[in-house]
C-alpha cells in the first residue's frame, strides 16, 4: 500500500473495536499523515439480492452441491447463512462459492416478467 498522495509506503495502523467493523484495515502516511481506510466488503452483503462479496457482482448462478474444483468461502458469516436456510451460488468471475438467503438478480427478473432485462448490463 503507497499513500495516493505522496507515494510513501503506509504504515498500518491499529484500529478500535469500532473501527474493526467497519474497515479492514485502516493505514496512514507517515510524510503527510493522511489516513487511507479500506472498507470491508459488508456492503455487498446487504440489499435485495446475492451478490458477490469479492467483486461485488449480482450475476451470480446456483449450484445445487458445492464444487470441488472452485473456492468456497469460509468464515462465520457463511457459517450463519447456512445455517439460516443459504443456498449456495457461484461467482462465475471469482470462481468462488458461497451462501446466500437472498435470491438472485436473475430470478428476481423472472418474476418481473423479463422487461427489466435490457436495462442492466
Ligand atoms: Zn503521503
Ligand atoms: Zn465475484
Amino acid at each position: 500500500m503507497k499513500c495516493g498522495n505522496c507515494g510513501a509506503r503506509l504504515h498500518r495502523v491499529h484500529r478500535s473495536f469500532l473501527e474493526r467493523f467497519q474497515f479492514l484495515a485502516i493505514y496512514s502516511c507517515p510524510e503527510c499523515s493522511i489516513e487511507q481506510c479500506v472498507p470491508h466488503s459488508y456492503r455487498y452483503r446487504f440489499g435485495p439480492f446475492a451478490r458477490c462479496s469479492r467483486c461485488g457482482t449480482a450475476r451470480l448462478t446456483r449450484l445445487k452441491k458445492p464444487d470441488h474444483i472452485d473456492r468456497m468461502r469460509g468464515g462465520a458469516w457463511d457459517l450463519l447463512e447456512r445455517l439460516i436456510g443459504g443456498k449456495i451460488v457461484h461467482c462465475r468471475y471469482c470462481r468462488l462459492q458461497f451462501y446466500d438467503r437472498r435470491p438472485l438478480v436473475s430470478e428476481k427478473a423472472l418474476d418481473q416478467a423479463q422487461e427489466t432485462d435490457s436495462s442492466e448490463l
